[in-house]
């Protein structure tokens, strides 16, 4: 059963543990997009770093909600060894905003119908709705837990990912000092889900949608069918600013060559540069359907040249499968 660690001293809490929460409001931002307001006496300690912070959201199971979830640290391994019909799903989001002040945190869900738990739920959240996050306690020990943005001190910035990544993207865009250098491209499935980002002038925003301007909504291009050919263009046309060095990009497209012939149906694709210091030159951040995304990386490395260490690559989901829980 679930307890609260509010009253727990501070250095005995882990850095990334349970919080319950409770729908305080649901804002439908667009088409796709929904941000929901999660409150909780304990999420005055959540973590505050920010990025692209990834949390797990807990969701209820009929007419069970959380009784049977397991707190605590091992709360994975405890939650295995449960019968299937009474482990709750969970599946991987990002905090687009937390006030700490107000004990609230928001999550930007990008609806697919009732495809999934996770999105089938947040189209109907309501006020009182009841949840549990997995996520970072900002009184814990190692708040850097779930955050992959490290760009290091890097001349040209390159963002791009598909409507999950879209809440990240965003954080990320309102964290960069006033001068960063480079590009986003978000590609969403509808014109109207342009969502309001502050990004500094150097920093070009790119959304592409997938519904063509005059059809009725619905989306007319594949995942990726538009962001693939926006972000070779972008590198093809801003290779010198790159600091691309050929024979990095050669020996890098080997090592890369091996990394995906290690590639298993079920490894989730993720491959995040683990702060090497390559200073000076790009930093690209990729994030969204897996196969887009391989294809995007596979793209900057083998061809455009980049080092595989200035590339970070996020599968954030798999056409066809179900998260990986
Ligand atoms: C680090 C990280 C951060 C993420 N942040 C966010 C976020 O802030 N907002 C957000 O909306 N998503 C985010 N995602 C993606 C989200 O976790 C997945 O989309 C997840 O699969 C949704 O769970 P579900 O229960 O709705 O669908 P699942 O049960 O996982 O999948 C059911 C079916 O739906 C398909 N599917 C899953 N997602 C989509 C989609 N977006 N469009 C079309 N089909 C889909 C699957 O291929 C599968 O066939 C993030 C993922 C990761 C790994």
């Amino acid at each position: 059963m679930l307890t609260s660690v509010a009253e727990a001293p501070r250095r005995q809490r882990s850095a990334y543990r349970n919080f319950r929460a409770t729908v305080a409001r649901v804002e439908r931002l667009s088409p796709t997009f929904v941000n929901v307001t999660f409150t909780g006496d304990d999420l005055g300690d959540f973590g505050t770093a920010g990025l692209d912070q990834r949390v797990k959201v807990v969701l209820p199971l009929d007419g069970h909600g959380f009784a049977s979830f397991p707190d605590g640290e091992d709360w994975y391994t405890a939650w295995r060894e449960l019968p299937a019909e009474l482990r709750n799903p969970f599946r991987t989001y990002t905090v687009r905003a937390v006030r700490p002040e107000l004990r609230e945190v928001d999550i930007v869900f990008a609806g697919h119908g009732d495809a999934g738990p996770a999105s089938a739920w947040a189209g109907r959240a309501k006020p009182g709705d009841e949840i549990v996050l997995i996520g970072p306690d900002e009184f814990g020990p190692g708040r850097r837990l779930g955050i992959d943005w490290r760009p290091g001190e890097v001349d040209t910035l390159l963002l791009a990912g598909d409507e999950t990544a879209t809440p990240a993207i965003c954080a990320i865009l309102e964290s960069l000092p006033a001068d960063a250098t480079g590009a986003a491209f978000l590609e969403v499935p509808e014109a109207g889900d342009r969502l309001a980002v502050r990004a500094p002038q150097g920093v070009e925003v790119r959304w592409l949608s997938r519904a063509s301007a005059d059809d009725d909504g619905h989306p007319s291009a594949a995942h990726g069918e538009l962001l693939a050919p926006a972000v070779r263009d972008w590198v093809v046309r801003h290779l010198a600013d790159l600091g691309v060095t050929r024979a990095a990009g050669d020996e890098s497209a080997a090592a890369l060559a091996a990394a995906e012939r290690a590639d298993l149906p079920d490894t989730p694709l993720w491959d995040v540069p683990a702060g090497q210091s390559l200073d000076g030159a790009c930093y690209a951040w990729l994030a969204g359907e897996a196969s887009v995304i391989t294809g995007l990386r596979r793209f900057l490395v083998r061809e455009a040249g980049l080092d595989r260490r200035q590339v970070a690559f996020m599968g954030y989901w798999r056409r066809g499968r179900a998260e990986l829980e």
